[in-house]
Protein backbone atom coordinates (compact mmCIF):
# COMPACT_ATOMS: atom_id res chain seq x y z
CA UNK A 1 0.00 0.00 0.00
CA UNK A 2 3.05 2.19 0.74
CA UNK A 3 3.15 2.78 -3.55
CA UNK A 4 -0.43 3.85 -3.96
CA UNK A 5 -0.35 7.19 -4.81
CA UNK A 6 -3.51 8.63 -5.73
CA UNK A 7 -7.31 6.91 -5.78
CA UNK A 8 -9.34 8.14 -8.87
CA UNK A 9 -12.28 6.53 -7.26
CA UNK A 10 -12.07 8.35 -3.96
CA UNK A 11 -14.55 11.38 -5.20
CA UNK A 12 -18.11 10.95 -6.31
CA UNK A 13 -19.32 10.94 -9.46
CA UNK A 14 -21.94 13.08 -10.04
CA UNK A 15 -22.61 12.84 -14.12
CA UNK A 16 -24.75 15.71 -15.56
CA UNK A 17 -28.21 14.91 -17.03
CA UNK A 18 -28.74 17.09 -20.46
CA UNK A 19 -32.09 17.05 -22.29
CA UNK A 20 -32.34 16.24 -25.65
CA UNK A 21 -33.97 18.32 -27.94
CA UNK A 22 -34.47 16.80 -31.26
CA UNK A 23 -37.81 17.40 -33.83
CA UNK A 24 -38.18 13.27 -33.32
CA UNK A 25 -38.67 13.30 -29.53
CA UNK A 26 -41.06 16.47 -29.84
CA UNK A 27 -43.31 14.85 -32.63
CA UNK A 28 -43.08 11.64 -30.34
CA UNK A 29 -44.57 13.11 -27.29
CA UNK A 30 -41.28 11.84 -25.02
CA UNK A 31 -38.90 13.65 -23.56
CA UNK A 32 -35.41 12.09 -23.65
CA UNK A 33 -32.66 12.55 -21.14
CA UNK A 34 -29.07 11.17 -21.32
CA UNK A 35 -26.58 10.87 -18.14
CA UNK A 36 -23.08 12.01 -19.43
CA UNK A 37 -20.77 9.34 -17.66
CA UNK A 38 -18.67 10.18 -20.48
CA UNK A 39 -17.81 13.55 -18.43
CA UNK A 40 -17.07 11.47 -15.07
CA UNK A 41 -13.55 11.17 -15.65
CA UNK A 42 -11.10 12.07 -18.45
CA UNK A 43 -9.32 9.00 -18.29
CA UNK A 44 -11.39 6.75 -16.84
CA UNK A 45 -13.69 6.80 -19.42
CA UNK A 46 -17.81 6.39 -18.71
CA UNK A 47 -19.01 3.17 -17.11
CA UNK A 48 -15.67 2.03 -16.64
CA UNK A 49 -15.18 3.92 -14.09
CA UNK A 50 -17.81 2.66 -12.07
CA UNK A 51 -16.64 -1.51 -13.15
CA UNK A 52 -13.11 -0.42 -12.33
CA UNK A 53 -13.83 1.83 -8.61
CA UNK A 54 -14.83 -1.54 -6.22
CA UNK A 55 -13.05 -4.55 -8.60
CA UNK A 56 -9.60 -1.97 -8.15
CA UNK A 57 -10.05 -0.70 -4.55
CA UNK A 58 -10.88 -4.62 -3.16
CA UNK A 59 -7.41 -5.84 -4.76
CA UNK A 60 -5.54 -3.29 -3.68
CA UNK A 61 -6.98 -4.06 0.41
CA UNK A 62 -6.22 -7.51 -0.76
CA UNK A 63 -2.37 -6.40 -1.54
CA UNK A 64 -2.04 -7.15 -4.75
CA UNK A 65 0.58 -5.56 -6.62
CA UNK A 66 -0.35 -6.18 -10.28
CA UNK A 67 -3.10 -6.88 -12.52
CA UNK A 68 -3.69 -8.69 -15.35
CA UNK A 69 -6.57 -8.35 -17.50
CA UNK A 70 -8.24 -8.83 -21.58
CA UNK A 71 -8.74 -6.82 -24.36
CA UNK A 72 -9.41 -5.95 -27.48
CA UNK A 73 -6.69 -3.62 -29.55
CA UNK A 74 -8.95 -0.77 -28.94
CA UNK A 75 -10.74 -1.67 -25.29
CA UNK A 76 -11.83 1.01 -23.00
CA UNK A 77 -11.46 -1.23 -20.55
CA UNK A 78 -7.83 -1.60 -21.09
CA UNK A 79 -7.40 2.06 -21.67
CA UNK A 80 -8.90 2.95 -18.09
CA UNK A 81 -7.66 -0.07 -16.71
CA UNK A 82 -3.82 0.83 -17.46
CA UNK A 83 -4.43 4.54 -16.13
CA UNK A 84 -6.33 3.82 -12.73
CA UNK A 85 -3.15 1.02 -12.56
CA UNK A 86 -0.57 3.45 -13.07
CA UNK A 87 -2.53 6.45 -10.59
CA UNK A 88 -2.61 3.68 -7.62
CA UNK A 89 0.51 2.27 -8.05
CA UNK A 90 -0.53 -1.14 -9.53
CA UNK A 91 1.48 -2.65 -12.49
CA UNK A 92 -0.72 -3.21 -15.17
CA UNK A 93 -0.73 -6.30 -18.11
CA UNK A 94 -3.02 -6.32 -20.37
CA UNK A 95 -3.41 -9.64 -22.28
CA UNK A 96 -4.27 -8.22 -26.26
CA UNK A 97 -6.50 -9.79 -28.66
CA UNK A 98 -4.63 -9.28 -32.21
CA UNK A 99 -1.21 -8.54 -33.22
CA UNK A 100 1.56 -6.89 -31.76
CA UNK A 101 1.38 -3.79 -34.74
CA UNK A 102 -1.35 -2.69 -32.63
CA UNK A 103 0.96 -1.45 -29.74
CA UNK A 104 1.24 1.96 -31.77
CA UNK A 105 -2.66 2.71 -31.68
CA UNK A 106 -3.78 5.69 -29.52
CA UNK A 107 -5.30 3.15 -27.19
CA UNK A 108 -2.02 1.18 -26.48
CA UNK A 109 0.09 3.64 -26.68
CA UNK A 110 -1.53 5.38 -24.10
CA UNK A 111 -1.68 2.59 -22.06
CA UNK A 112 2.68 1.75 -22.65
CA UNK A 113 3.00 5.11 -21.44
CA UNK A 114 1.04 4.42 -17.94
CA UNK A 115 3.18 1.48 -17.74
CA UNK A 116 1.04 -1.25 -19.00
CA UNK A 117 2.88 -4.29 -20.13
CA UNK A 118 1.22 -5.63 -23.44
CA UNK A 119 1.29 -9.58 -24.50
CA UNK A 120 -0.37 -10.18 -27.88
CA UNK A 121 -2.32 -13.20 -28.47
CA UNK A 122 -4.11 -14.85 -31.44
CA UNK A 123 -8.26 -14.91 -31.51
CA UNK A 124 -8.00 -18.87 -30.68
CA UNK A 125 -5.95 -17.83 -27.59
CA UNK A 126 -7.85 -15.45 -26.28
CA UNK A 127 -11.05 -17.40 -26.59
CA UNK A 128 -9.07 -19.70 -24.32
CA UNK A 129 -8.95 -16.67 -21.69
CA UNK A 130 -11.23 -18.19 -18.63
CA UNK A 131 -9.64 -21.52 -19.17
CA UNK A 132 -7.55 -22.21 -15.79
CA UNK A 133 -4.58 -23.93 -17.88
CA UNK A 134 -4.27 -20.13 -19.47
CA UNK A 135 -4.46 -18.72 -16.43
CA UNK A 136 -2.10 -21.21 -15.12
CA UNK A 137 0.65 -20.24 -18.52
CA UNK A 138 -0.01 -16.93 -17.49
CA UNK A 139 1.24 -16.93 -13.85
CA UNK A 140 4.24 -18.70 -15.16
CA UNK A 141 4.86 -16.06 -17.37
CA UNK A 142 3.98 -13.22 -15.05
CA UNK A 143 4.29 -14.56 -11.69
CA UNK A 144 1.84 -13.40 -9.04
CA UNK A 145 -1.63 -10.45 -10.42
CA UNK A 146 -5.09 -10.10 -9.33
CA UNK A 147 -7.23 -11.06 -12.33
CA UNK A 148 -9.77 -8.55 -14.31
CA UNK A 149 -12.12 -10.03 -16.19
CA UNK A 150 -12.64 -8.54 -19.79
CA UNK A 151 -14.27 -5.23 -19.82
CA UNK A 152 -14.57 -5.08 -15.65
CA UNK A 153 -17.44 -7.87 -15.59
CA UNK A 154 -18.13 -9.50 -12.17
CA UNK A 155 -19.45 -8.88 -8.75
CA UNK A 156 -17.45 -5.44 -7.83
CA UNK A 157 -18.20 -4.31 -10.91
CA UNK A 158 -21.93 -4.68 -10.69
CA UNK A 159 -21.56 -2.83 -7.39
CA UNK A 160 -19.70 0.00 -8.93
CA UNK A 161 -22.42 0.22 -11.66
CA UNK A 162 -25.31 0.05 -9.54
CA UNK A 163 -24.07 4.06 -8.32
CA UNK A 164 -24.52 4.80 -11.91
CA UNK A 165 -28.81 4.88 -10.85
CA UNK A 166 -28.46 4.26 -7.42
CA UNK A 167 -27.64 7.97 -6.05
CA UNK A 168 -29.37 9.77 -9.23
CA UNK A 169 -32.24 12.19 -8.16
CA UNK A 170 -35.75 11.49 -9.37
CA UNK A 171 -34.64 8.40 -11.60
CA UNK A 172 -38.14 6.93 -10.71
CA UNK A 173 -39.48 9.13 -12.67
CA UNK A 174 -37.88 7.66 -15.73
CA UNK A 175 -40.04 4.78 -17.78
CA UNK A 176 -37.72 3.73 -19.29
CA UNK A 177 -34.05 3.51 -19.01
CA UNK A 178 -31.30 2.58 -21.96
CA UNK A 179 -27.47 1.52 -22.10
CA UNK A 180 -25.42 0.06 -24.96
CA UNK A 181 -24.00 -3.46 -23.45
CA UNK A 182 -20.85 -5.44 -24.27
CA UNK A 183 -20.35 -8.17 -21.38
CA UNK A 184 -23.76 -6.69 -19.89
CA UNK A 185 -21.76 -5.92 -16.56
CA UNK A 186 -23.37 -2.40 -16.40
CA UNK A 187 -26.68 -3.74 -17.62
CA UNK A 188 -26.81 -5.98 -14.52
CA UNK A 189 -25.66 -2.89 -12.45
CA UNK A 190 -28.23 -0.84 -13.42
CA UNK A 191 -30.73 -3.72 -12.85
CA UNK A 192 -29.20 -3.82 -9.54
CA UNK A 193 -30.80 -0.30 -8.44
CA UNK A 194 -33.70 -0.11 -10.90
CA UNK A 195 -36.81 1.62 -9.51
CA UNK A 196 -39.84 -1.05 -9.94
CA UNK A 197 -41.59 1.48 -12.05
CA UNK A 198 -38.86 1.69 -14.79
CA UNK A 199 -38.08 -0.33 -17.83
CA UNK A 200 -34.90 -1.26 -19.02
CA UNK A 201 -33.40 -1.90 -22.48
CA UNK A 202 -30.03 -3.17 -22.96
CA UNK A 203 -28.65 -2.61 -26.84
CA UNK A 204 -26.02 -5.42 -27.78
CA UNK A 205 -22.95 -4.01 -29.40
CA UNK A 206 -22.24 -7.28 -30.40
CA UNK A 207 -23.82 -9.63 -33.67
CA UNK A 208 -25.17 -13.22 -31.97
CA UNK A 209 -25.63 -11.09 -28.14
CA UNK A 210 -27.99 -13.88 -27.07
CA UNK A 211 -25.85 -15.02 -24.73
CA UNK A 212 -26.03 -11.64 -23.14
CA UNK A 213 -29.30 -12.73 -20.61
CA UNK A 214 -28.09 -15.30 -19.55
CA UNK A 215 -24.41 -13.82 -18.19
CA UNK A 216 -26.27 -11.03 -16.94
CA UNK A 217 -28.71 -13.31 -14.87
CA UNK A 218 -25.41 -15.14 -13.64
CA UNK A 219 -23.89 -12.21 -12.67
CA UNK A 220 -27.18 -11.10 -10.66
CA UNK A 221 -27.04 -14.21 -8.64
CA UNK A 222 -23.12 -14.38 -8.04
CA UNK A 223 -23.98 -10.85 -6.59
CA UNK A 224 -26.85 -11.83 -4.88
CA UNK A 225 -29.15 -9.67 -6.18
CA UNK A 226 -32.25 -11.12 -7.47
CA UNK A 227 -33.62 -10.47 -10.81
CA UNK A 228 -36.54 -6.90 -10.24
CA UNK A 229 -37.29 -8.34 -14.23
CA UNK A 230 -38.69 -5.83 -15.96
CA UNK A 231 -35.90 -5.56 -18.90
CA UNK A 232 -35.31 -6.89 -22.23
CA UNK A 233 -32.26 -6.84 -24.80
CA UNK A 234 -32.21 -5.10 -28.13
CA UNK A 235 -30.15 -7.33 -30.15
CA UNK A 236 -29.93 -6.19 -33.67
CA UNK A 237 -28.41 -2.71 -33.26
CA UNK A 238 -24.74 -4.28 -33.92
CA UNK A 239 -25.23 -2.73 -37.44
CA UNK A 240 -23.41 -5.35 -38.88
CA UNK A 241 -20.89 -7.12 -36.01
CA UNK A 242 -18.88 -5.71 -33.21
CA UNK A 243 -16.74 -2.22 -34.10
CA UNK A 244 -18.04 -2.46 -37.46
CA UNK A 245 -19.46 0.73 -39.31
CA UNK A 246 -21.66 1.72 -41.64
CA UNK A 247 -22.56 5.18 -43.62
CA UNK A 248 -25.67 5.53 -41.43
CA UNK A 249 -24.26 5.07 -38.29
CA UNK A 250 -21.35 7.45 -39.28
CA UNK A 251 -23.86 10.14 -40.85
CA UNK A 252 -26.52 9.92 -37.57
CA UNK A 253 -23.32 10.13 -34.68
CA UNK A 254 -22.02 13.58 -36.91
CA UNK A 255 -25.94 15.05 -37.16
CA UNK A 256 -26.56 14.10 -33.82
CA UNK A 257 -23.68 15.52 -32.44
CA UNK A 258 -24.50 19.24 -34.62
CA UNK A 259 -28.20 19.21 -33.16
CA UNK A 260 -27.22 17.80 -29.34
CA UNK A 261 -23.93 18.70 -28.60
CA UNK A 262 -23.13 15.71 -27.81
CA UNK A 263 -20.54 13.15 -29.06
CA UNK A 264 -21.52 9.32 -29.52
CA UNK A 265 -18.67 6.36 -30.01
CA UNK A 266 -19.24 4.57 -33.11
CA UNK A 267 -18.65 1.16 -31.05
CA UNK A 268 -21.40 1.75 -28.00
CA UNK A 269 -22.93 4.60 -27.39
CA UNK A 270 -23.93 5.88 -31.07
CA UNK A 271 -25.24 2.17 -31.76
CA UNK A 272 -27.74 2.37 -29.01
CA UNK A 273 -28.74 6.03 -30.45
CA UNK A 274 -29.65 5.02 -33.24
CA UNK A 275 -31.11 2.04 -32.71
CA UNK A 276 -33.02 4.39 -30.26
CA UNK A 277 -34.37 6.80 -32.45
CA UNK A 278 -35.55 4.28 -35.27
CA UNK A 279 -37.62 2.46 -32.53
CA UNK A 280 -39.13 6.21 -31.83
CA UNK A 281 -39.30 6.74 -35.08
CA UNK A 282 -41.02 3.30 -35.30
CA UNK A 283 -43.63 4.81 -32.84
CA UNK A 284 -42.24 1.70 -30.69
CA UNK A 285 -41.95 4.38 -27.27
CA UNK A 286 -45.35 5.15 -25.95
CA UNK A 287 -45.89 9.43 -26.07
CA UNK A 288 -45.75 10.50 -22.39
CA UNK A 289 -42.53 8.37 -22.22
CA UNK A 290 -39.73 10.06 -19.64
CA UNK A 291 -36.68 8.04 -20.87
CA UNK A 292 -32.81 8.00 -19.45
CA UNK A 293 -30.30 7.33 -22.27
CA UNK A 294 -26.83 6.67 -20.50
CA UNK A 295 -23.73 7.68 -22.15
CA UNK A 296 -20.92 4.94 -21.35
CA UNK A 297 -18.36 7.34 -22.67
CA UNK A 298 -15.89 5.39 -24.53
CA UNK A 299 -14.73 8.61 -27.15
CA UNK A 300 -10.71 7.72 -26.82
CA UNK A 301 -11.94 4.75 -29.08
CA UNK A 302 -12.95 7.44 -32.21
CA UNK A 303 -8.99 8.39 -32.74
CA UNK A 304 -7.74 6.77 -35.76
CA UNK A 305 -11.36 5.99 -36.72
CA UNK A 306 -12.20 9.91 -37.93
CA UNK A 307 -11.20 9.24 -41.55
CA UNK A 308 -13.25 6.22 -41.71
CA UNK A 309 -16.49 7.85 -39.49
CA UNK A 310 -15.61 10.90 -42.26
CA UNK A 311 -15.81 9.17 -45.49
CA UNK A 312 -18.78 6.65 -44.23
CA UNK A 313 -20.51 9.74 -43.29
CA UNK A 314 -20.34 11.12 -46.66
CA UNK A 315 -21.22 8.20 -48.26
CA UNK A 316 -24.61 7.93 -46.60
CA UNK A 317 -27.62 8.81 -48.98
CA UNK A 318 -30.99 9.05 -47.52
CA UNK A 319 -32.74 10.42 -44.16
CA UNK A 320 -32.26 10.32 -40.64
CA UNK A 321 -34.27 9.35 -37.57
CA UNK A 322 -33.44 12.90 -35.57
C1 LIG B 1 -17.31 -1.17 -22.14
C2 LIG B 1 -18.36 -0.28 -22.69
C3 LIG B 1 -19.70 -0.66 -22.74
C4 LIG B 1 -20.15 -2.04 -22.39
O1 LIG B 1 -20.29 -2.23 -21.03
P1 LIG B 1 -20.62 -3.69 -20.48
O2 LIG B 1 -20.69 -3.51 -19.03
O3 LIG B 1 -19.47 -4.58 -20.89
O4 LIG B 1 -21.87 -4.16 -21.10
C5 LIG B 1 -20.64 0.26 -23.16
N1 LIG B 1 -20.28 1.49 -23.57
C6 LIG B 1 -19.00 1.89 -23.57
C7 LIG B 1 -18.68 3.23 -24.08
C8 LIG B 1 -18.00 1.02 -23.13
O5 LIG B 1 -16.73 1.42 -23.14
Amino acid sequence: MSNRRFNPFESTARPALQLLQLDLYRRAGIEVWILRLDKVHPLISGNKWYKLKYTLQDLVRRGEKRVLTFGGAYSNHVHALAFAGQAMGIETIGVIRGEPAYAANPTLTDARSWGMKLEFVDRATYRSRRDPDFELQLHRRFGDFGLVAEGGFGPLGLLGCREIIAGLDGVAGFDLICVAAGTGGTLAGLLAAKPVSSRLLGFSALKGGDFLSQDIITLLQQAGEADPGGWTLQLDAHCGGYARTTPLLAAFMAAFRQKTGVTLDPVYTGKMLLRFNQMVADGEVVPGSRVLLIHSGGLQGLRGMEKTLYDQEHAHRGGLPL
